[in-house]
């Protein structure tokens, strides 16, 4: 009997665009959460790129994928920052809209000494998409291999570019986070090649009508299930974990670049599955993505 060979991904690797949420997330850490109309002094103050479409988008350049994304920031100096380090990624930037007069998407993050988090996201520049502003853009989606989707970006502009990838032939991975608190679509669901999900949005989401649907399992590692029944599991790789913050972006990014390259269920769940455990080893939501070479030492055990 032959071993199956380590999943790796090939070069180049598949084309991957992107609706992407694009925030500045401000961390501030504070002993306890103040009560309404306390004030309470913080021990730290610290910004970072963020918004799990960037993220991800981060997430497949440092795995070697050509990425577009189609995405809006402000125009202050947090928009021109975020813009600014796509591009350090190799992050194509054609498709990203300056939204004059508006704030970029923000996220306020209190975290306590326990390590208990309270977040306020101002979606800012974010809601600026709508069907017809993916629509002029279209040309990036169908020149990509997959397209990769998140709930961040407004449901319509998801939802137009999930048709166009669609009447295209281009695959659709919609990683469908933050947990909806609608039911999703079934136009949307229609267009969709591939639902990923956490346990906590496959709880909001019910019963799933989509053609395959992959579930992450935190440390536990990660399912397949096909519409028809046939079903997956890879556990998750053993690490030493520090932060679990982006674990699911880095997973994202990662089964869409093995899937896309036609990686069958199995090695593209070890492949994610090794990517969001690596994102888990070090601080910080892009700080912490793994480089393609430490995704395939761990597949191949020679970390
Ligand atoms: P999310 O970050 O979206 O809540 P999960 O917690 O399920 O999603 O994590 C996404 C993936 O990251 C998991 O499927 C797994 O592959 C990996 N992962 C997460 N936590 C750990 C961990 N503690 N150890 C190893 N891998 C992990």
């Amino acid at each position: 009997m032959t071993s199956k060979p380590t999943p790796r991904l090939p070069d180049p690797a598949p084309r991957i665009c992107l609706l992407a949420s694009i925030n500045l997330d401000l961390v501030v850490r504070t002993e306890t959460f103040p009560s309404p109309g306390e004030t309470v002094h913080a021990h730290s103050l610290q910004r970072y790129a963020g918004g799990k479409g960037a993220n991800q988008a981060v997430a497949a350049a440092r795995l070697g994928a050509p990425v577009a994304v189609l995405g809006c920031v402000g125009d202050d100096e947090a928009g021109s920052w975020l813009h600014q380090a796509l591009q350090n990624e190799g992050v194509d930037c054609s498709d990203l809209e300056i939204v004059p007069d508006c704030p970029s998407g923000t996220a306020l993050i209190t975290v306590d000494d326990r390590g208990d988090n309270h977040i306020v996201v101002v979606a800012g520049a974010n809601a600026h998409p709508c069907a017809e502003w993916v629509q002029q853009r279209g040309a990036a989606i169908t020149a990509a291999d997959v397209l990769l989707l998140q709930l961040e970006s407004p449901l319509a502009a998801v939802q137009a570019a999930a048709h166009i990838a669609h009447q295209a032939g281009v695959r659709v991975l919609l990683n469908a986070a933050p947990a909806p608190t609608v039911a999703l679509p079934a136009e949307l669901l229609a267009c969709v090649d591939l639902l990923l999900v956490n346990q906590v949005e496959a709880m909001a989401l019910g019963k799933i009508e989509a053609q395959r649907v992959v579930t992450t399992l935190g440390a536990q590692g990660s399912r397949w299930t096909e519409a028809d029944g046939a079903q997956w599991t890879r556990a998750g790789y053993p690490v030493s974990c520090v932060d679990t913050t982006a674990a699911g972006d880095a997973f994202a990014a990662a089964l869409a670049c093995s899937w896309a390259a036609g990686a069958d269920p199995e090695s593209a769940l070890a492949y994610a599955n090794a990517t969001g455990a690596l994102a888990c080893t070090r601080p910080g939501a892009q700080a912490s993505l793994p480089y393609r070479e430490q995704v395939e030492n761990l597949l191949r055990g020679t970390d």
